[in-house]
């Protein structure tokens, strides 16, 4: 599948409107129909072959996620890299394949001087990406899009941030604590706002507000970690987890416990190091 047939698929128009048309295009970006799934022969082996919409997930060369052996990350020039997101009250969805939260336009994410908006994040356990090779338990991804003049969806940026237990964590519970327990189920619960900024680990600052202890990340170029698999990601790992409690991991996988796609081959591309200062 070439860049145009895939920005073709990508399409869509949003131009005056809310981001609403671009996350269920998200959702269905492909064009392709066909059912997947995590296990069996719906599962990740055979993404490629279920769909001819489908085929990169199967020959792509550039796929998502991937293991990051941050001793073989290379330090970037400091990049144009910055979070601004913006609080509402989150409809929280079960789409049968995950928990998400979809976003009112508002919360951009600037990168490499271009700004992308925040269209959507959703969760998957256990985590996708690996740091030498260590699984964590989950991963959250936000997933930004760079759009054009018409709306159409050119490119995408999304943050992944991997989550171990630990502590309590009170953003998350805004979420965890509501899920729909059905497939297709939504819950906007009364009195909850959220800002997607809160649940990203920042830099450690010390009493002053000087940073004593940066926030490393890793860029690399990328796909979709789902059926169509399209190579259009610039993703953005954050090196420091964010942590749950056992509690809230036990309470997301009563729900889902292996929504993540293994680790797909580097094919020779490069992960470059930075970090938030
Ligand atoms: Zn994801």
């Amino acid at each position: 599948m070439d860049r145009r047939t895939l920005l073709k698929y990508l399409s869509i128009g949003v131009a005056g409107t809310s981001l609403t048309t671009a996350v269920q295009s998200l959702a269905s970006a492909s064009g392709g129909t066909a059912a997947w799934g995590y296990t069996g022969t719906t599962g990740p082996s055979n993404w490629g072959s279920l769909d001819p919409a489908y085929a990169v997930c199967g020959t792509g060369t550039r796929q998502s996620p991937i293991n990051v052996n941050t001793t073989q990350a290379i330090d970037a020039t400091p990049t144009d890299f910055e979070v601004n997101y913006q609080s509402f009250s989150p409809t929280i969805k079960n789409t049968g394949k995950t928990i998400q939260v979809d976003c009112p336009s508002g919360s951009t994410l600037d990168l490499d001087g271009k700004t992308f908006n925040l269209l959507q994040f959703h969760f998957h356990a256990p985590a996708e990406h690996t740091k030498n090779t260590q699984l964590f338990p989950m991963e959250v991804h936000f997933v930004n899009a760079l759009l054009d003049a018409a709306g159409n969806i050119v490119e995408l940026a999304v943050i992944g941030v991997f989550m171990e237990v630990g502590s309590y964590n009170a953003q998350i519970n805004k979420i965890f604590n509501n899920m729909p327990t059905t497939s297709g189920g939504t819950n906007s619960p009364s009195g909850v706002s959220i800002n997607p900024e809160d649940i990203l680990p920042k830099p450690k600052l010390d009493v002053l507000g000087l940073i004593t202890e940066p926030l490393k990340y890793y860029r690399y170029n990328g796909s979709l970690t789902t059926p169509p698999c399209s190579e259009i990601v610039n993703w953005i790992l954050y090196d420091r987890p964010i942590k749950i409690s056992q509690a809230q991991l036990d309470q997301f996988e009563a729900l889902y416990d292996n929504i993540a796609r293994p680790v797909q081959s580097l094919e020779g591309r490069f992960v470059l190091e930075d970090k938030l200062t």
